[in-house]
């Protein structure tokens, strides 16, 4: 199995290649055609399986052309739980995304509001966001998230122990209703699959 035959294009499979990966990891092999498919993804992955670039790569692929800077409404939301993740998550998209006109602001609360709402008024294309600073800058109209075509829950577990269901619920109010879901958990608590069930569409469940 190489990314190629996943389907990845030539942008991305260099990003890859430079990045050193010679084979995907088995949540790639199925999440990636799965993700540029269009299909929503329940996936049970821990750290350190690759997660990351399994929902990372096809998103970018799917940006295509992104157009115009100015102005720019985000396109794809991935919401962690905490900034350390939210970090790691927008660094893994800059360097995949290098050579590609795709925007990335990472949103985390414990930092001022204002250099983070200077990034939403120049124009977007992914938000890597923890929930509730994100929900501040909903609430506040200083984020339109009403052209978001896809949603990630990164870590979704965590996210829930942690408190943030409601910030999750209120933020995921906010968007399109037709829109890509992708939920990726280490573990499977009758709260996750409740929240499952809430969000997704037919998922690909995938198992690693
Ligand atoms: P993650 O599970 O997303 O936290 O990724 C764990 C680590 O695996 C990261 O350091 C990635 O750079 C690395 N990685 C991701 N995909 C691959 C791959 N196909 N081959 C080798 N390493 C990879």
């Amino acid at each position: 199995m190489s990314f190629s035959e996943l389907g990845l294009n030539q942008t991305l499979q260099t990003a890859v290649a430079n990045s050193g990966y010679t084979t995907p990891t088995p949540i790639q092999a199925r999440g990636i055609p799965a993700v540029l498919a269009g299909r929503d993804v329940l996936a049970a992955a821990q750290t350190g399986t690759g997660k990351t670039a399994a929902f990372t790569l096809p998103i970018l692929q799917k940006l295509g052309d992104v157009g115009d800077k100015r102005g720019r409404k985000p396109r794809v939301l991935v919401l962690t739980p905490t900034r350390e993740l939210a970090a790691q998550v927008a660094d893994s998209v800059r360097t995949y995304g290098r050579d590609l006109p795709v925007r990335t602001a990472v949103i985390f609360g414990g930092v001022g509001f204002g250099p983070q709402v200077d990034a939403f008024r120049r124009g977007l294309d992914i938000i890597v966001a923890t929930p509730g600073r994100l929900l501040d800058h909903v609430r506040q109209g200083n984020v339109d998230l009403s052209a978001l075509e896809m949603l990630v829950l990164d870590e979704a577990d965590r996210m829930l122990d942690m408190g943030f269901i409601h910030d999750i619920r209120r933020v995921i109010e906010r968007l399109p209703p037709k829109r890509q879901n992708l939920l990726f958990s280490a573990t499977f608590s009758g709260d996750i699959r409740k929240l499952a069930r809430t969000l997704l569409n037919n998922p690909e469940e995938i198992d690693v």
